[in-house]
This record gives C-alpha cells, structure tokens and sequence, in this order.
C-alpha cells in the first residue's frame, strides 16, 4: 500500500522535481559515504572554483549581457568575477584557520574536562540565487559551502536562462554531480527546491518570496539564511563633502543600473543642501555616463516587466508632484531597455517608490535636517539591509549607527562593506536572516558541535550519582560554593 501511494505521488512529479529529488538522493549518499571531506579535498574544490570562474570569464560575461539585454563588461568582471576569485581565494588562505576546533574555558568545578567547538560539514546544501548577479549570487555561497565540507544543488533564476546554462556547463567542468549540480527552472522548481529536505538552504531574493523559502523550508524544518532586499538609505550630514558623498551614491546606484540589493534606495540630506546634492549627482552621473543612450558601459533593465515598473514609479511621482531630474537622454523604447539615472526630489512619502524596494536607477531625495530626523525617517520603515552615512562629525555617525538597525553600513562611501569578505554580510529583520562571506559563510555551513572530554582522572562526575547520601549533600555544597 505504501509502495503504491509513494509510486503515485512519484508519477504526478514533473521531470524538474524528479531531477532534484534524484540529485539529492545522489548527494545525500556521497555525503553518507564521506561526511567530513578533508582541507586537501575542500582546497582541491575551492581551486576548481577559481578555475571553471576563469576559465569560463568571458563565456559568463556573454551570457549575462544576453541575459540582460546589455550588461557592462567591466561591471561584469568587477561584480562577478573579481569578487567571486576574491572570495574563493580568502576562503583558501584561511581554511585551515577556520576547520580548527576552538577551546572555551572549562569551569573550575568540571576540571578537569576539556571542552571545544568542533566544525562538522552540514551536508547537502540548497543555494537559490535570483537574476541581479547570477554568477556571484550563485558561487559565492557555493564557496562557502565547499569550504565547510558541504555538497550544493544551486538553483538559478529564470529570468537569466542563458547565463544558468553557461553557469550549469561551467560547473560540470570541474565538479561530479554528486559533488555541485544545478537545477534550472521557474517558479515550480524553486517550490519544490524549497520544499527538498536540505541541511541548509541559502536563498537571495526578494522579501516577498524569501518568506514564501522559509515556508517551505519549515516543513522539514531546513534552516534557512535568507538574503533578502529592503529599502537601504543614504544620510548625508551637513558635515559632509557634498561632492564625494554625491559621487559615491551616483555610483552605488548606478552600478548594475541600480539592479543591486545594497543599492543606496534613497537619499536624506538637510533641506539646504538638497539642491546641491541633486546638482552634484546628476553631474557625478553626467560624467561617469556621459552617452547613456549608446555606451556599452550601462547596464540595461532586465526585462520588459521591470522597466514598465520603473517607468511607473517615475510617472506617479511626477503626477504627484515631485521634481524629476532625469540625467542623460536615455529613449524609453530603447531596445536595450536602459533607463538612464532618474532623481525624485522630494516625492510624496506614500508613493510607489517610496513603499517598495526601487531595485533601478531611480533616485528619490528628501530632506532631513538633523540626525535625528534621519533616523525617524529610516526607522520608519523596515530595517534595510545596507545603511550608508557621509559626513565628518562622528558623534552624529555615531548617533545613526546606534540608533538604526541595518544588515551592514558602509561609512564614507556606498557597498564597500560587501565586498569586504572578512565582514559578514547579511539583513536584519525583513531584509534578511543570517549572513554568509568569509569566516561567517564558512560557519553559516557548519555545525559548530559542542563537545565535551572528560577527563580520566575525573572523580566529582561520579559522586553526583546515585545512591544519594550525606556524601553528595557535601559535595554539592562545595559546588555551590564554587559556580
Ligand atoms: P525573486 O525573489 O523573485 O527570485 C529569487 C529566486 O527565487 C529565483 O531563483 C526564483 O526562481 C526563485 N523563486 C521564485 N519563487 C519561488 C518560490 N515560491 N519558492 C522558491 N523559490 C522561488 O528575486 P529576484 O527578482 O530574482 O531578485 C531581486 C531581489 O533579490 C531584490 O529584492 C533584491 O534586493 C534581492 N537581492 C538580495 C541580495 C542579498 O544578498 N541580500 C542580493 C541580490 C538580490
């Protein structure tokens, strides 16, 4: 009976579900057969990493700008490549550092027990990366994952279908199936992918369907770190240079057309300096962007859907009554879909761009005349995944960073803090759970097992047994004194 339901439920699979569940049957397995891969084992696949991300550079590069319509080369070699080498080659300098059981002190009553905290790999691995960065989303906990000794089934996104096949070939270059495998497919298969019973399960995406993995994770109760997006604010303090904090936010934002998670949402500056910073980012802009319409060094929106978004956010805020700055003279029917920087000045705090993550290069600015009233401002929302702040005075930094909650802050600049691989990167509240990169991804993939050694010579453990009498009574008074 039971073989014939399991036979059915089987039979209404669809072939992607089949895929996953014959992929983690095989993981599973080799991990049975081999659950604590060796440093030599993880460098040897932390170097296959670095190689298929060389060796498949250009062929990545493609596929992406395909993806994308145009996405630019450099922006793909800065935010796919180099980080993804960058990340891989940290893990391999410190991984012997990191497989180190650590000791923590044994009180004085259990000596003389030793104890430490031994690093065991999860096992099998789920990784769900969405379109925005489709290589480094994919390979950067992938790297992590290796490193701790775990086996990864990625899933990419399918809204960039030709990088997730070159990304698929690049993988099966180096790694066996049962060792890194990828799964393509939409929405369905990410369902089923989150439904799988993973050790781990790493998704990045949005909020929205971030909660929606955690669900189907609870059903096995798979742990999840969720790298989700937000509303990340930018504050400059009157005791700013208008000019670098302008250029770090008009950079930040157009990176990747705006098309990144820790993009500066929207920016907050005293009423007086308004002017200044709209001039002073549209001229930043203006000269990093100079032919918007036809450089190759633009990115373009990824699809028709979310340009028609876009385009909405900017024409509510204009009805509305919003100043709208667009900087450069990007055509809307542009094939390529490129959208060129739009900045909001002032829109009303109800408006489409100002209740949803913006995810495109549009750029809202309101005021905020203090530190005070910047931090109401962001405390208003949902804790944002980044934070940026620029200025000089350091009480009123201070002041911001203590009194807002973000996943990270870059002070002085926009998204250093994630390409920093020794900081751990991740939101907080709705922008995210956990964090990954470095020493965290590498624990985040863990299991940081408690282990306790008693020692031969140990006497106490054994009076506290019973039978119980005025032996253990003095006993226990001793250990009381002692705790
Ligand atoms: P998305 O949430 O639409 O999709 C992400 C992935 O989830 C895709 O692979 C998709 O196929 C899959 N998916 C869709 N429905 C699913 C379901 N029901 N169950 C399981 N998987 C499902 O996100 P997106 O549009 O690809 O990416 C943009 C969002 O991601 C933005 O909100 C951005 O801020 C966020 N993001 C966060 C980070 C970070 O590191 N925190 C990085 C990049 C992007």
């Amino acid at each position: 009976m039971a073989g014939d339901t399991a036979r059915s439920l089987d039979a209404e699979k669809s072939d992607g579900e089949r895929e996953i569940d014959r992929l983690f049957a095989l993981q599973k397995q080799a991990y049975a057969d081999s659950p604590f891969p060796s440093y030599d084992q993880r460098v040897a696949n932390l170097d296959k990493i670095l190689r298929l991300t060389e060796a498949f550079e250009s062929r990545f590069i493609e596929a992406i700008s395909a993806d994308f319509g145009n996405r630019s080369k450099y922006e793909s070699v800065i935010a796919e490549i180099v980080v993804t080498l960058s990340g891989a080659r940290l893990a391999k300098k410190h991984l012997r550092k990191w497989m180190q059981p650590r000791g923590v002190a044994t009180p004085l009553h259990m000596l003389p027990a030793t104890s430490r905290i031994e690093r065991q790999p999860l096992g099998v691995v789920g990784i769900i990366s969405p379109w925005n960065y489709p290589v480094f989303l994919a390979l950067s906990p992938a790297i992590a994952a290796l490193a701790a000794g775990c086996r990864v089934m990625v899933k990419p996104s399918e809204l960039t279908p030709r990088t997730s096949d070159v990304l698929r070939e690049a993988i099966r270059s180096e790694f066996d199936e049962a060792e890194v495998a990828v799964v393509t497919g939409g929405v369905e298969t990410g369902q089923a992918f989150a439904e799988t019973p993973f050790d781990h399960l790493l998704f990045t995406g949005s909020t929205a369907i971030g909660m929606r993995v955690a669900q189907s994770a609870a059903k096995n109760l798979t742990p999840v770190t969720l790298e989700l997006g937000g509303k990340s604010p930018a504050i400059i303090d009157k005791s700013a240079d208008i000019g670098k904090a302008a250029a770090s936010i008009a950079y930040g934002k157009m990176l990747n057309a705006g098309q990144t998670c820790v993009a500066p949402d929207y920016v907050l500056a005293p009423a007086d300096m308004i002017e200044a910073v709209t001039e002073n980012i549209a001229g930043a802009a203006r000269s990093m962007f100079p032919e918007i319409d036809t450089t190759a060094d633009y990115t373009s929106i990824v699809s028709d859907r979310h340009f028609a978004r876009l385009k909405g956010f900017v024409e509510e805020a204009r009805d509305r009554g919003a100043k709208i700055v667009e900087v450069g003279s990007a055509n809307a029917l542009h094939p390529q879909r490129k959208l060129p920087l739009t900045l909001v000045v002032n829109p009303p705090r109800d408006a489409g761009l100002m209740r949803e993550e913006i995810f495109g290069p549009i750029l809202p600015i309101l005021a905020a005349n203090s530190a005070e009233a910047a931090i109401a401002e962001v405390n208003a929302g949902e804790r944002p995944l980044a934070l940026y702040w620029y200025g000089e005075d350091k009480d009123a930094r201070d002041h911001v960073l203590q009194k807002t909650v973000s996943g990270g802050v870059t002070v002085n600049d926009s998204l250093w803090h994630v390409a920093q691989e020794n900081l751990p990167f991740g939101g907080v509240g709705k922008s995210g759970l956990g964090a990954y990169h470095g020493q965290a991804g590498f624990e985040t993939f863990s299991h940081m097992k408690p282990v306790f050694y008693q020692s031969r010579f140990a006497k106490g453990a054994a009076m506290l047994r019973p039978p119980y009498g005025p032996k253990t009574a003095k006993l226990l008074s001793i250990v009381r004194k002692i705790i």
